[in-house]
């Protein structure tokens, strides 16, 4: 039923094998970091003028409401 196959040739199965999992695995972190740098970037950041509590919403946008006291807030400009 088992051919015996040649070492060479299992061999190269092998380093066909790594370099595959090796691929798959620069794919994926890339793929993570691109995630993640889009989640930072398109974050915004918010400092209460009334409590003066910083804090971030997700997305692009002018304007949020503070998580502690309800006062409306601009975004922070640099
Ligand atoms: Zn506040």
């Amino acid at each position: 039923m088992f051919q015996p196959i040649d070492l060479s040739v299992f061999l190269a199965c092998m380093v066909g094998v790594v370099l595959l999992g090796l691929l798959c695995l620069q794919a994926w972190y890339d793929r993570r970091d691109s995630l993640l740098s889009d989640h930072r970037r398109l974050s915004t950041v918010f400092s209460c003028r009334e409590c003066a509590l910083v804090f971030v919403r997700p997305r692009r946008r002018e304007e949020a409401s503070c998580p502690q006291c309800g006062a409306s807030n601009t975004r922070l400009k640099f």
